[in-house]
């Protein structure tokens, strides 16, 4: 079904996504798309700009923000490159500019991340929480309620268990989450979201892509605007997935 209306060149919302090319496990590239369809959607032009190297990176025009999983590899030389711009990006989520990140690039968040052989890899410290890698790797579906999205449904694989006081994404129904013990996910700290699903999470969980375009817009205009600009769209098809995700996951 073709539910888009023209693209309006006053509304205008700018993404940086961080590092495509090192950090896009599980399909986390997915999240991109969804939020780019959302917008257009909608009529919004979601200018998509993609970071690989932060040189000469001011975040000036960022109305929000994507950073996907990747190896400890991959995030190491990432967090590397992100040292350059961490003080811009934490003035940026301290100002409320919507963000998602998953797994690896939530992990780097926190102010220390150690890895399973006992090395202690670099973090940005932008949040206070830390996280440690043991075997086994916490890996499946998962299945959270959350308090702010409802039932997210998701599929996880990570060896980091992380540990902070920040408010939850949500509990975990089905699954492992942020560690072995705590049956919580994720992490919300203003208008930045901090998960371990991968899947991508966003196309079977439309809630968080309207949450995070309309912070974006809240952000950069104002709450009239996002009210005015977030129309309801027809997600038969996105819940009917829901729904017989989270019934394989319920029965698994
Ligand atoms: N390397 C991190 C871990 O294993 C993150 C992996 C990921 O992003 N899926 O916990």
């Amino acid at each position: 079904m073709e539910r888009k209306v023209p693209l309006q060149s006053s509304k205008q919302l700018t993404l940086y996504y961080f590092f495509p090319d090192k950090l896009n496990l599980y399909g986390d590239r997915g999240n991109i798309i969804s939020l780019a369809k959302r917008s257009e959607w909608r009529g919004i032009n979601l200018n998509i700009k993609e970071i690989r190297s932060t040189d000469g990176v001011t975040l000036e025009d960022m109305d929000l923000f994507f950073i996907g999983g990747g190896s400890d590899r991959e995030q190491s030389v990432a967090t590397a490159e992100l040292q350059n711009i961490k003080i811009q990006l934490k003035e940026k989520i301290e100002s409320g500019v919507p963000g998602l990140t998953i797994c690896g690039g939530y992990q780097f968040l926190g102010n220390q991340y150690i890895d399973a052989n006992g090395n202690e890899l670099e973090c940005l410290g932008i949040l206070d929480f830390y996280t440690v890698a043991k075997q086994p790797r916490l890996t499946g579906n998962i299945l959270v309620q959350s308090e702010l999205f409802g039932e997210i449904v998701g599929f996880e694989n990570h060896a980091g268990r992380t540990y902070h006081s920040y408010r939850p994404l949500g509990k975990v129904e089905k699954g492992s989450g942020n560690n072995d013990d705590s049956g919580l996910e994720g992490l919300l700290y203003k208008n930045l979201i901090g998960t371990y699903l991968h899947g991508p999470i966003l196309p079977k969980n439309p809630a968080i892509s309207d949450y995070l375009i309309a912070k974006a817009i809240e952000h950069r205009y104002d709450e009239d605007t996002a009210s005015a600009w977030i129309t309801q769209l027809d997600d038969y098809l996105e819940h009917l997935t829901r729904k017989q995700v989270c019934k394989r996951v319920k029965n698994g």
